[in-house]
């Protein structure tokens, strides 16, 4: 493991869209799926960070092993199909699949995201969702010890969610593979890619107001209808509620921004009090979209009463 790049006492403030300072003991940085697989077999339960887009790391700092898989970035291309490692941008493979005349991708340009991270959490906007053209995946099973092969069924994806999201530190993916759909017009592509940026820019903060995307999941009602959380929370009065440095963004009510200097007790105060006021407002508990990784003791009492509603 000597020549795999590694940080000690690393702020983790460049890997997170929060830039949330946070102090990790020990940072990994594999080049090659061998590192990483060298890496996932001789450690014990590391924190596997993508873009960091959707996780909140504690101020207080991350006392377990940190494996950031940007540099895992290799993509096979045989049209229709594509096949990327974990760590590629989802915005390289919005931008590749429309060069190549594919349709599927298109909503990836608007998610800061890896692919890893959009295949772990199920992402999805505008209709599109990374699992519609979704073949299957390589990770490593830290529980077999070996490499597996995922496919679509397998993956139990739902909303937000998937096999690697159920299964917290097991499945630790290394590559998907993609079938997407070949499109006779490159406007048409090019057309819904910028549509999807458009709708961003008018509703939610750019990354110039960091911050980690919607804070909280939508809900379902009674009659298992969809509500829109970012609504809910607009109806109870949140825009501009704020703690320390951290804000409810004063155009999205499900975004929480970083506007000076925030802590991840400031962004956990004002999702708490989120949550409190729609349900008080509406009965309805919401649930976080967010992961936290951290160790301190109040603040992982504050997220698990989150987690619990
Ligand atoms: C401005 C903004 C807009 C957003 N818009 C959307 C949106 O429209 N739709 C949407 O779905 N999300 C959205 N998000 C949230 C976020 O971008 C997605 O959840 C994204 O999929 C996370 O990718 P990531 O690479 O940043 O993952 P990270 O935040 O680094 O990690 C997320 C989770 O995935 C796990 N993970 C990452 N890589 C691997 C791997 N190789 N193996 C196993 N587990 C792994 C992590 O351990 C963590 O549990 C938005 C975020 C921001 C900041």
């Amino acid at each position: 493991m000597k020549e795999i790049e590694h940080r000690i006492n690393y702020n983790l403030k460049p890997f997170n869209t929060l830039r949330i300072s946070s102090i990790a003991d020990d940072v990994y940085l594999p080049k090659t799926i061998d590192e990483m697989t060298l890496l996932l077999a001789n450690m014990d339960n590391p924190v596997i960070v993508g873009n960091g887009s959707n996780i909140l790391f504690s101020s207080k700092g991350v006392k377990r092993p940190v494996i950031i898989t940007k540099n895992l970035d290799k993509v096979n291309v045989n049209p229709p199909s594509i096949e990327a490692q974990t760590g590629v941008s989802t915005i390289r493979l919005s931008n590749m699949a429309f060069e190549l005349g594919l349709s599927g991708f298109e909503f990836l340009i608007g998610l800061p995201a890896t692919l890893g991270g959009a295949v772990a959490m199920n992402a999805a906007a505008n209709a599109q969702a990374i699992s519609d053209y979704f073949v299957s995946a390589k990770a490593y099973d830290t529980k077999e010890d070996k490499i597996v092969e995922l496919a679509a069924p397998d993956m139990e994806f739902g909303y937000r969610t998937s096999i690697i999201k159920k299964n917290p530190g097991r499945y630790i993916l290394l590559s998907a593979k993609f079938e997407l759909l070949r499109s006779d017009s490159y406007i048409a592509i090019k057309e819904t890619m910028d549509k999807a940026v458009e709708k961003r820019k008018n509703t939610q903060p750019s990354l110039k107001e960091p911050n980690l995307g919607c804070a909280f999941k939508n809900p379902t009602d009674k009659n298992g209808q969809k509500l829109s959380a970012g609504k809910l929370l607009d109806e109870a009065g949140l825009k501009g509620f704020l703690s320390g440095g951290a804000m409810v963004y004063f155009n999205h009510a499900n975004f929480i921004i970083n506007f000076n200097e925030a802590s991840s007790l400031d962004y956990i105060n004002v999702m708490r009090e989120m949550q409190r006021l729609v349900f008080d407002e509406f009965d309805i508990m919401l649930e976080p979209e967010v992961i936290y990784i951290g160790s301190d003791k109040k603040e992982l009492e504050l997220w698990n009463t989150l987690l619990k509603g």
